[in-house]
């Protein structure tokens, strides 16, 4: 009797311990349809997506159901081409979803499947999700990870030891959806009756061991092994999703037809190389689903021609990346050149070889060859890879080779190689992957053109640079005028507020202060200046400034020994007060509407931690900078919400126009949400559009605020903790929330067109600039200085926009601001 497919097999996935989602996806399909089982077999998928704001786990649903369909619709096409034309869907239906989505921009998944047909498995994989086959006790990985530590240990630059602790373990090389084209690995096994197979992602083979995931596959019914395998990587700590499949072949229909290759794959030289015994794992170079974007290309033919030439891969005029793959490795080169001067040192001694200077410096020559293929690698891979893995990677290549080179004896040439590396591959590589990621995030280093500095009249007065300043004048020039006229404030040390006049260099203070003392903030509203003061009669106030410097009170605030008031923001009249409540991390925000003779209290509003800064954005949306660093919104009823958004961290002290290796690498800290980011994918080949690192994103996520109401008494905070969803951000990039802005942080909002607010962070050097729309915010422009400019204090915006006013060290500054 002819045998049929029959098999036992179980799929499960889990989010792990760690991850708030699971980005993994799994599926299969075994017919119940017995011609269409012996004609296209079963199915078995998993995939493992990456990318923010729930991108990764719909790039690993496209794939798996887009494979499973489009495989078993095309029946007229044989098994292999049938899967490739799957994988090309799949690719081209991830890529074009994060066009048309911006915020899932730079989304991928890996992808291994199997097909079971015909007594054969065929498997395919992009990406290091991994097929296993466990055949009379014998365990072996049949596909191989495109990551990058898989390919430093197949090039002999790193042990499997050492990839598997390696810090980029998660850096894959090739991923679905990430890039218009995308090669498969394609292995072809024989399959016979007990073979169990495999599939899982990263997150079970990467925590588990290969033994333990071998004893459960070996000892266990599939159903139990997939859970049990689940239960090892969630009892190693789970930190990433986990994804299993076990396969349990039952019956085997025998293998009658000779394996049919599309014919174009299997010409020329590669055929010889698939069409043995078919016994042992035989991986076809590619198929190549290269037919994107161009309808009519003939299926596979593009990665035929590839595979006649000489089994080179080639991609049609497509980045040679796949070539370079084939290249002979630089180690191996090293080490040629290795062999071949101890062969010459051989004949001068002995003893010199074995235990002399000759010894060491060789040894220190051959470390240091080493050192120059890894940073060549890095400096090659940067050209394709995101910024952020790129400048990692040559982080470690630079240090390495900089280390070693200073250290280790070595001969003349390689030490001079050393060098050249450095300047001629390292330092290119490093200026790319900078401005690359510059150009992503919406990175603008400020130039120092761009500063003016002014010596300031009243300086003792001020302080020496204590002084807080607010800009005032008109949100746009009037008809004839290039810049909009500024009134500057600068608010001294002893509560006294003066009034500068910018001319040339120096900044003129008036005669007398205009507000001689009491004052401990400043705020504007278009032309209009206010200022927070407490009076001799120890009442709190606020004071409106008028232009001949006349003040007076337009509310009184209900602060007593329990609330002290902080600062304030001031927007069409309404004014805004923060106040600390009687512990620091209580406190809220007085809201008063205008109203004759005084403004009356609105509401007050509660927030979960105290109050840093305080803006009102062009459209009267207040925005408060919190101690902990995050920024919140408030509604007009007085409720928080916190907007999520990534903004990345800038490359700390490297301007790409003028960097040289002398400056290390700098590397990108890691993202500091609590859930990690999916390793990000890095396409192989080709140009990187829209690669993931930090594209900017936003999605507002409310949460439920404190209680609105006209009291002002202290209101213990209870359901403000304006916790955003932690927003799943590219490496290098902080969502806005917790921890977003550090040190002594100032908010400014500027009131021309569409309304932008201003962060100047007190931790690193930058004026993040967000555009708000809505209820939602976008990074706009991260201006990024050095020197001359010192930390940047009290930073306001002008009215208009296009100035930044602040305290740089004791100097004041103007800074006009590059688009
Ligand atoms: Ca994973």
């Amino acid at each position: 009797m002819t045998k049929i497919l029959r098999l036992s097999a179980a799929t499960l996935t889990d989010v792990g311990k760690r991850r708030e989602r699971n980005q993994d996806n799994v599926t299969e399909y075994v017919p119940d349809d017995p011609d269409l089982l012996a004609e296209r077999g079963a199915l078995f998928v998993v995939a493992d997506g990456m990318g923010g704001h729930a991108a990764g786990e719909i790039a690993s649903q496209i794939a798996v159901e887009t494979i499973r369909e489009q495989y078993f619709l095309q029946r007229d096409e044989d098994i292999i081409t049938a899967l490739a034309r799957a994988i090309e869907a799949a690719n081209n239906a991830i890529f074009d979803h994060a066009r048309e989505h911006q915020a899932h921009g730079g989304m991928g998944t890996t992808c291994v499947l199997v097909v079971l047909a015909g007594g054969r498995a065929y498997f395919a994989n992009i990406g290091d999700s991994r097929a296993y086959l466990l055949r009379e006790g014998e365990f072996r990985q049949v596909t191989r990870d495109h990551s990058w530590v898989a390919e430093q240990v197949r090039a002999g630059i790193l042990t499997e030891e050492q990839a598997r602790t390696h810090p980029h373990r998660n850096v894959i090389t090739r991923s679905l959806g990430t890039q218009p084209e995308i090669t498969a690995d394609l292995f072809i096994e024989i399959i016979h009756e007990g073979d169990r197979v495999l599939l899982c992602s990263d997150g079970l083979h990467g925590y588990v061991t290969e033994d333990d995931i071998q004893r459960v596959v070996t000892e266990q019914v599939p159903e139990d092994g997939v859970q049990r395998l689940i239960d090892m990587a969630n009892a190693n700590g789970g930190p990433d999703n986990i994804t299993a499949v076990i396969v349990e072949l039952k019956e085997v229909p025998a293998v009658t037809e000779e394996l049919r290759l599309p014919a174009a794959v299997g010409v020329g030289a590669g055929r010889a190389a698939v069409d043995a015994s078919l016994i042992t794992t035989l991986p076809i170079p590619r198929i190549s689903s290269s037919g994107h974007r161009t309808a009519d290309a003939p299926g596979l033919a593009p990665a035929a021609a590839a595979v006649a030439a000489d089994g080179k891969a080639a991609r049609r005029g497509g980045s040679s990346a796949g070539a370079r793959r084939r290249r002979t490795p630089w180690p191996m080169v090293a080490l040629r050149v290795v062999a071949a001067a101890a062969l010459l040192i051989f004949a001068v001694g002995m003893w010199d070889i074995t235990f002399g200077p000759f010894a060491a410096q060789r040894a220190g020559s051959a470390q240091l060859q080493q050192d120059i293929a890894a940073a060549q690698s890095a400096a090659r891979a940067a050209t394709t890879q995101n910024p952020t893995t790129a400048l990692n990677l040559l982080s470690t290549a630079q240090q390495r080779l900089q280390h070693d080179l200073a250290t280790l004896p070595a001969d003349a040439q390689t030490r001079a190689q050393a060098q050249q590396t450095l300047q001629q591959q390292v330092a290119p590589a490093v200026r790319l992957a900078v401005t690359t990621y510059n150009q992503q995030n919406g990175i603008v280093t400020i130039p120092a053109t761009a500063v003016t500095a002014y010596t300031v009249s009243c300086a003792a007065s001020l302080a020496s640079g204590q002084a807080a300043l607010a800009a005032a004048g008109p949100p746009a020039p009037a008809a004839g005028q290039t810049v909009a006229p500024v009134a500057l404030y600068a608010l001294a040390g002893n509560g006294a507020v003066y009034l500068l006049t910018l001319a040339g260099n120096t900044a003129t203070c008036g005669a007398a202060p205009l507000i001689a003392l009491g004052v401990k903030a400043l705020a504007t509203d278009g032309p209009r200046l206010y200022a927070l003061a407490q009076q001799t009669n120890k009442q709190w106030v606020v004071l409106a400034v008028d232009g001949s410097g006349k003040a007076s009170a337009v509310a009184t605030l209900p602060a007593d020994a329990a609330h002290t008031p902080l600062t304030l923001a001031a927007h069409n009249g309404d004014l805004y007060i923060a106040f600390a409540g009687a512990t620091p991390e209580s406190g809220g925000v007085w809201h008063f509407t205008s109203a004759t003779p005084q403004d009356q209290l609105a509401r007050t509003i509660t927030v979960p931690q105290g109050i840093n800064a305080l803006a009102v954005t062009a459209a009267g949306k207040p925005f408060a900078l919190l101690l902990d660093g995050s920024l919140v919104s408030f509604d007009a009823a007085g409720h928080l919400a916190q907007p999520t958004v990534a903004v990345a961290t800038p490359v700390p002290g490297i301007d790409p126009s003028t960097y040289t290796v002398a400056t290390p690498v700098p590397t990108l800290p890691p993202t500091a949400t609590p859930a990690p980011p999916a390793p990000t994918a890095t396409p192989a080949t080709g140009q990187a559009p829209g690669t993931l690192a930090g594209t900017p994103a936003a999605s507002p996520s409310t949460t439920t605020g404190a209680t609105p109401g006209a009291t002002a008494s202290a209101t213990t905070t209870t359901g403000a903790t304006a916790t955003a969803t932690p927003a799943a951000t590219a490496p290098g990039t902080l969502a806005v929330g917790r921890a977003t802005f550090g040190g002594t942080t100032s908010l400014s909002a500027e009131r021309a067109a569409g309304g932008t607010l201003e962060v100047g962070d007190g931790s690193l050097p930058r004026v993040v600039r967000f555009a708000v729309v809505g209820m939602s915010l976008t990074v706009q422009r991260e201006y990024v200085y050095g020197a001359p400019l010192q930390p940047l204090q009290s930073v306001t915006t002008s009215p208009d926009g296009t100035q930044l006013y602040a305290w740089s060290g004791a100097q004041l500054v103007a800074i006009a601001l590059p688009s």
